[in-house]
């Protein structure tokens, strides 16, 4: 039987997602699950283990039927995930012990400032190119033995760790192998990006045994065999990545220097730095891009908390626009914002500012403010947030980048893409599948199975579809880009004078 398409199972923090994709990268169907969100307490996040597991297989199979393929012609599957979601299982049943502790979930947020107190903050930073935060898995994990008593269990080696790709795996592939590949491992806060295996120290920190943690397998290997009841045959599971390495994947980022940035809720931008481990001086992540036969290549990472929300907060709070595609339009109906520049910081900002106490600050109001300039302004907000983000990943990098590639919903906003194009300078490319995330989960797997013999050959699974190139004259960018970090400056003087 030929093997034709290569399927991506994207196990999302609201839904599970599968999408089948043909060799050359197009998208034949995706087909995807909501479940529900758990919140036993303000500020906690749970998901039921078995609904993630039900609605990746219902997905799977819903997005096969309307494929309209034979399953005997899928190549293989690919596995990417909500990062740092964490969830415990015993080893001679598989039952987890505890619901799936999300990322979001704050539960141990004290737990952190403990470590950071008792002098581990730098070290975690050396070792795992991370800034302690509760999003990572140790603290979780160590909260779940914590609670319910389980340390000599684990011990003994009766309970399993995984994050979602790990638990999927044990679920969906034959004999369970206990995996997770080295981006996942990357997010766990124990995991030593330099020896590429879990760390003792980190280990001993948070008391956790190393007989629960799985084996770290490379990004794009063969893990195991999909269960034969599922779709009735077996096909190969040949990658397991995290969704923000899988999306730089999926865009093709495979040399230094080339970024992408996910605009939706909140951005998530992407460096690849190569394969030595740097860290930055801008607060900004250093991960695992990928792991291949062996071989590291890092990543920078950072985030703009609140990007498409902002355009969700003109629609829902504010009400002045109904859709967030409507947003462009009333930009468009102005020359410019009139001065008037909005720093959504409702949760304050992250890197490159670092000021967890900054709020929302609308700034540049005259009598003649009106709701175009300030739905403009929201949008430019963007631009700007991801633009200081990307300048602080090119200085820390210390290498140019040729373009920025985009996705995610608000990339489709034209007006958007352009500023950003002109604000950074370069050109913006927006790819023909927006999926990036599973098209870099399926590209890999492709990549296990031999399809593609190295990284160019994967490369053309990638398509560009519009490309925004920078127009607006150096005078007038530097003047808007001065406008805005006064308002920043306003944003936080507000915040300081408050504490
Ligand atoms: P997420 O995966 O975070 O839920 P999506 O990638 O689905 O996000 O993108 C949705 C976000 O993008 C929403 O916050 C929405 O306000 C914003 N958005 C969607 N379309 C547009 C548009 N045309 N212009 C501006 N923002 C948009």
């Amino acid at each position: 039987m030929n093997k034709r398409y290569l399927v991506a199972l994207d196990q999302g923090t609201t839904s599970s997602r599968a999408v089948v994709f043909n060799l050359e990268g197009h998208m034949l169907c995706a087909a995807s699950r909501e479940f529900p969100q758990i919140y036993p307490q303000p500020g906690w996040v749970e998901h039921d283990p078995m609904d993630i597991l039900s609605s990746q297989i219902e997905a799977l199979r819903q997005a096969v039927r309307q494929a309209e393929i034979d399953p005997a012609e899928i190549a293989a599957i690919g596995i990417t995930n909500q990062r740092e979601t964490t969830l415990v299982w015993e080893r001679d049943t598989g039952k987890c012990v505890h619901n799936a502790i999300v990322w979001q979930c704050r539960r141990t947020a004290s737990m952190v400032d403990e470590l950071k107190e008792n002098g581990y903050g730098d070290i975690i930073r050396q070792k795992t190119g991370l800034v302690p935060d509760a999003y990572f898995s140790g603290t979780k994990i160590k909260w779940i033995l914590d609670e319910l008593n389980l340390h000599e269990k684990a011990e003994k080696g009766g309970l399993c760790f995984g994050t979602v790709d790990s638990f999927l795996c044990w679920h969906l592939a034959e004999g369970s192998p206990h995996v997770t590949d080295a981006t996942n491992a990357g997010r766990t806060m124990l995991f030593n990006l330099h020896t590429q295996d879990w760390d003792e120290e980190l280990l001993q920190m948070l008391n956790i045994p190393r007989a629960m943690l799985p084996k770290v397998v490379d990004t794009a290997q063969v893990v195991g065999w999909l269960k034969e009841d599922i779709l009735g045959v077996k096909i190969p599971i040949a990658a397991l990545a995290g969704d923000q390495h899988a999306a730089l994947f999926g865009q093709a980022c495979f040399e230094r220097g080339m970024v992408k940035n996910t605009y939706g809720t909140g951005c998530f931008m992407l460096m690849n730095i190569g394969e030595e481990f740097k860290l930055s001086q801008h607060g900004l992540i250093t991960t695992l891009a990928w792991r291949l036969n062996g071989k590291p290549t890092y990543a920078f990472e950072g985030s703009v908390f609140v990007a498409g929300a902002a355009i969700q907060w003109l629609r829902d709070e504010m009400k002045l626009i109904s859709s967030a595609a409507e947003s462009e339009q009333v930009a468009l109906s102005v020359e410019n914002s009139g001065g008037v520049y909005l720093v959504p910081a409702f949760t304050g900002m992250g890197a490159p500012y670092w000021d967890m106490y900054t709020r929302g600050t609308l700034v540049g109001m005259t009598r003649g403010t009106g709701r175009a300039h300030i739905v403009r302004a929201a949008l430019e907000s963007i631009a700007f947030q991801s633009r200081d983000l990307f300048h602080a990943m090119v200085q820390d990098g210390g290498m140019e980048s040729p373009a920025l590639r985009v996705d995610g919903g608000a990339s489709a906003n034209q007006f958007l893409m352009q500023l950003q194009s002109d604000l950074i300078g370069l050109p913006v490319v927006r790819p023909k599948v927006l999926e990036t995330t599973a098209l870099g989960a399926a590209l890999l797997a492709g990549l296990a199975v031999g399809l593609y013999d190295n990284l160019e050959e994967t490369a053309a699974g990638w398509h560009a579809e519009n490309t925004f190139n920078p127009k607006m004259k150096e005078e007038k960018k530097e003047k808007l880009l001065k406008g805005w970090h006064r308002a920043v400056d306003a944003a936080r003087y507000w915040a300081k004078q408050e504490e």
